[in-house]
Parts: C-alpha cells; sequence; structure tokens
C-alpha cells in the first residue's frame, strides 16, 4: 500500500505558506519542497541569458534544462549546481517568475520535477497548483490565504525591502496575473481548506493545520 503522505500548501503571494509549510514539515519529519523556488530559479536563469521571460520557446527550453535541486533539511536551492538560495529572492526575479510560470510547456516540465520529489517520500510541497493539479489526491489540502495589506505588510518585513506601497502593488499585480492565466491558475481546489492568516501568530496557523493532519491520519495516533 502506498504510504506516502503529501501535504498541498496552496495560495497567494505573501499569506506565510514558506514559513508554515518549513515548519509543518518540521514537525512531521516530512521534506518541505517550495515549488515557487522551481520558477525562481527558470526565471533567474532566463534574467542572465537576457532572454525575455514570455518567450515561450526559450523558457521551455530552459525549464527542460535547468538542474533544481533542493537541500534537505535547509531551504537552499541549486540551479545547475550553483547556490541560488539568495539570488532567485530579488523582485525582478519575482516578477519574472510569474511571467515564465503563465507558460504551459514550463509548467508541464516543472510539474513532472515536482511528482517525482513526491515520490521519494512524505512531502509539504508548497505553492499555487499543488492540490489542484500536481498532488490533486493529496492528503491535505490548505489554501492559505490573508488580507491583502497584511501580506504586503509580511513581505516588506521579510525582504527588509522598504517601499510598502511599490510592494503591494506588486503582490497585486502577482496574484491578478496567478489568478486569470488560462494554465493552471491559482484557485483553491474544491476539497482544500480554506484558512484566512490575517489575524493568525505563525503558532496558530501550524496548530490548525497540525490539526487537519492529525484528523486526517490513522485516528490521530501516528503524527502527534
Ligand atoms: O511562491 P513564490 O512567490 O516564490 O512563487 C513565485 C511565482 O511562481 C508565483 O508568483 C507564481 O507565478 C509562480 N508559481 C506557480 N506555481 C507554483 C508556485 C509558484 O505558478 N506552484
Amino acid at each position: 500500500m502506498d504510504r506516502r503522505i503529501i501535504i498541498a500548501i496552496d495560495g497567494p503571494a505573501g499569506a506565510g505558506k514558506s514559513t508554515i509549510a518549513r515548519r509543518v514539515a518540521e514537525r512531521l519529519g516530512f521534506t518541505y519542497i517550495d515549488s515557487g523556488a522551481m520558477y525562481r530559479a527558470v526565471a533567474l536563469w532566463a534574467i542572465r541569458e537576457k532572454l525575455d521571460p514570455a518567450g515561450t520557446r526559450h523558457m521551455e527550453e530552459l525549464a527542460k534544462a535547468a538542474a533544481i535541486e533542493f537541500e534537505p533539511g535547509s531551504s537552499s536551492v541549486r540551479l545547475n549546481g550553483e547556490d541560488v538560495t539568495a539570488a532567485i529572492r530579488t523582485l525582478g526575479v519575482s516578477n519574472a517568475a510569474s511571467i515564465v510560470s503563465a507558460i504551459p510547456g514550463v509548467r508541464r516540465a516543472l510539474v513532472e520535477t515536482q511528482r517525482k520529489m513526491g515520490e521519494e517520500g512524505n512531502v509539504v510541497m508548497e505553492g499555487r497548483d499543488i492540490g489542484s493539479v500536481v498532488f490533486p489526491n493529496a492528503a491535505v489540502k490548505v489554501f492559505l490565504d490573508a488580507h491583502p495589506d497584511e501580506r504586503a505588510r509580511r513581505r516588506v518585513e521579510q525582504t527588509g525591502e522598504g517601499d510598502r506601497d511599490a510592494i503591494a502593488a506588486q503582490i497585486g499585480e502577482r496574484d491578478q496575473r496567478d489568478r486569470t492565466r488560462p494554465e493552471s491558475p491559482l484557485v483553491q481546489a474544491p476539497d482544500a481548506v480554506y484558512l484566512d492568516s490575517t489575524a493568525l501568530s505563525q503558532d496558530e496557523v501550524e496548530e490548525a493545520i497540525l490539526k487537519l493532519v492529525r484528523a486526517r491520519m490513522s485516528n490521530g495516533k501516528e503524527y502527534q
């Protein structure tokens, strides 16, 4: 019997997915996978090669050729052997990633890699389409949301980039693009649990998700 357990956490930018997904994975001893980092890595490569992130053919080629690896137990990401953990977090890469991610061939290539990563063991994977497309049979699906003002505030706090209005505008633009693209748009899977983290602490969000996991797993005995 297949005992792999997938926990899918989707939601818009700045809802707190990364922090929570990492914490939940740590608590459960699962592998944490940040699918957004993969789109960011392809975008970074495109920027470095001075290629248009909306250029379908080139982006598909990069997505297929990119060797993206996550260091187990840390948040380090490697692109073609190079540590790009910090380089993929700039505003320019965020915007380019959201453009690159609308290309169907790019999504196909990265979704395939994500599914392979999921085959290797118990994972907590976060993104935009994990519960809806990548792992429609995930054991637990959470759609993590927060008020747009709060998401902008958290991003400013997290990145140290000062201009809150600019960040809010950038997040709004990225969300709009992610929600309206024809291929795998950001949507809540019908069987996902909606969690609004606006007024919740990280501990409270973590506890709410762990509660869902416990309720789902063997009478709550297996993962305490
Ligand atoms: O989650 P993060 O903000 O790092 O993702 C960067 C971009 O990658 C998102 O704005 C989105 O366009 C794209 N993405 C996606 N599908 C995922 C994860 C991220 O389209 N599963």
